[in-house]
């Protein structure tokens, strides 16, 4: 597959390791937003959420965990963000799924998370609450 990051995951480009088991790899960012900006993947080539298998999406979650946990040990951020953009539309540019995990201290200047919040129609929330609901069933 022709995609930077299974390149990464064959060791055909460098990359920093920090983990690796049968079903994930994660490594740090090249252009990290803060000290210890870690991406965790999938081995195997999925573009976003909707192509993962659930087993791939569980086994990255659980290195995510294990993962936070070292930042935390090593760098004692102050809070850290998970990140997972799916879609040009959500900002994704590298089409192979990955979370970021951003270690944050107050003051740091990223300006990540950070929406106005707005008070909600509550019809409209409640009707589109109830799509969601009958499309799980
Ligand atoms: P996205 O916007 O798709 O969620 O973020 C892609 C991330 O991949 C960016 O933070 C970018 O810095 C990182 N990235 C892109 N190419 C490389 C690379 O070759 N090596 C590493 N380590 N990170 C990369
Ligand atoms: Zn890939």
């Amino acid at each position: 597959m022709d995609c930077i990051f299974c390149k990464i995951v064959r060791n055909e480009i460098p990359s920093v390791k920090v983990y690796e088991d049968d079903r994930v790899f994660a490594f740090l960012d090249i252009n990290p937003l803060n000290d210890g900006h870690l991406l965790v993947i999938p081995k195997a080539h999925a573009e976003n959420i909707h192509e993962i298998t659930e087993a791939d999406f569980v086994a990255v979650a659980s290195a995510t965990h294990k993962l936070a946990a070292a930042v935390k040990k090593a760098l004692n951020p102050e809070g850290i963000n998970l990140m997972q953009l799916n879609g040009k539309a959500a900002n994704q540019v590298v089409p192979h799924l990955h979370v970021h995990i951003v270690p944050r201290w107050s003051g740091d200047g990223l300006t990540i998370c950070k929406w106005e919040l707005t008070a909600g129609d509550m019809e409209r929330v409640t009707a589109i609450g109830e799509q969601i609901q009958q499309a799980m069933e």
